[in-house]
């Protein structure tokens, strides 16, 4: 079934193959034991003085139960954020590989390829907001190291057919970089038990949406136990800090809360999208499988404007390709969507 030609060595940055990792006190000893005098923590016990585990076994064990991927295919970063600035320091060489993103999408993808000095190629998405497959393989040279794809995306919405994300993850032969950040919102859709068939995917799943953690950073990246070895090496030792690893263990107990919240969302979003086609100033409102809505209003600017003045803070996304006029809501509690709805009928009114 896969049929191109991946070799991670030959992906991998030559500096990253050749680097000898930090190797921390709780790499050298990871066991348990009674007195611990290696890493010169202060010894007095106030929650916090120790080291976190710098490969957080226990909160990966809690993951890999959600998730269904073994814990060894699994990279937790300082947001996902971080990983994917780990995936340009692994596989992109500065100042002469690319990567592919299908824009409009996530503007976090660009500004980390400026950073570490990579450029970036834009492919369009088609008027659907699917990737155009022949183009983005057509966009790809031999210095292209990395496909970044988000699923569903931001701000579009929506998810991307499973057969085009197939068809690229099976012909194009650098890292496919799968964001799934908003997957919780589209049931079915993951890719995770495809990791096992591709070797070049990595998919990035995190607990600032559905998960409602956005406050103690954590991103989750799963890929082959190759790739997540080499994203281990270069990661900070003690990136996950030890209240973050806590209160992601507290929180991911609550399985029924999580499911209620994500039900509650979808509902409110059904009537949010509801309302919204039928006021005058909305032009279009976009098919979504996230928890936020994309609209298509007479002037951006100026619904934004008002809102604003009203305390209601939305994002307005008219200025970026193919979103003329566009603004992305997302989806709030049911009191906060109320008076979101009574704030937008004023609008209405107003504009007739
Ligand atoms: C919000 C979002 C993330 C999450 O980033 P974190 O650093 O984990 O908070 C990742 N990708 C996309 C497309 C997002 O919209």
């Amino acid at each position: 079934m896969y049929t191109v030609d991946f070799n991670l060595n030959k992906l991998i940055r030559k500096n990253i193959a050749n680097l000898t990792p930090y190797s921390s006190a709780r790499d050298e000893f990871s066991g348990s034991a009674s007195v611990y005098l290696d890493a010169n923590e202060n010894p007095f016990d106030n929650g916090v003085n120790r080291y976190p585990d710098p490969l957080q076994r226990v909160l990966k064990s809690r993951l890999s139960e959600l998730k269904g991927v073994p814990a060894d295919q699994m990279i937790l970063g300082n947001g996902s954020d971080e990983v994917i600035d780990l995936l340009f320091r692994a596989f992109c060489e500065p100042n002469q590989g690319n990567v592919i993103i299908c824009t409009p999408t996530y503007g976090m993808y660009e500004v980390a390829a400026n950073v570490n000095a990579v450029t970036i190629k834009e492919v369009l998405l088609d008027d659907d907001f699917q990737p155009d497959v022949d183009a983005v393989l057509k966009a790809c040279d031999s210095n292209t190291r990395m496909l970044i794809l988000c699923s569903p995306n931001n701000p579009t919405a929506n998810v991307y057919e499973e057969e085009r994300i197939q068809f690229l993850l099976n012909n194009f032969k650098g890292i496919v970089m799968l964001d799934e950040a908003y997957i919780d919102f589209a049931p079915g859709k993951t890719f995770t038990q495809k990791l096992i068939e591709y070797p070049n995917l990595v998919i990035l799943q995190t607990l600032s949406k559905a998960w409602g953690m956005a406050g103690i950073r954590l991103g989750i990246g799963m890929a082959s136990k190759a790739i997540v070895e080499i994203l281990n090496r270069i990661k900070p030792p003690y990136n996950v800090n030890v209240l973050s690893q806590q209160k992601a263990l507290e929180l991911l107990k609550q399985e029924e809360l999580y499911s209620s919240q994500v039900n509650t969302i979808l509902e409110e979003r059904g009537k949010l999208i509801d309302f919204l086609k039928k006021l005058n100033c909305v032009e279009r409102v976009y098919a979504t499988d996230s928890n936020f809505v994309l609209v298509k209003v007479s002037s951006a600017p100026e619904l934004y404007e008002y809102l604003q003045t009203d305390g209601i803070i939305i994002r307005d996304r008219s200025k970026v390709v193919k979103l003329e006029n566009c603004v992305r809501i997302s989806i709030g509690t049911l009191e906060e969507n109320q008076n979101l709805m009574q704030k937008l009928i004023a609008y209405d009114t107003l504009k007739l």
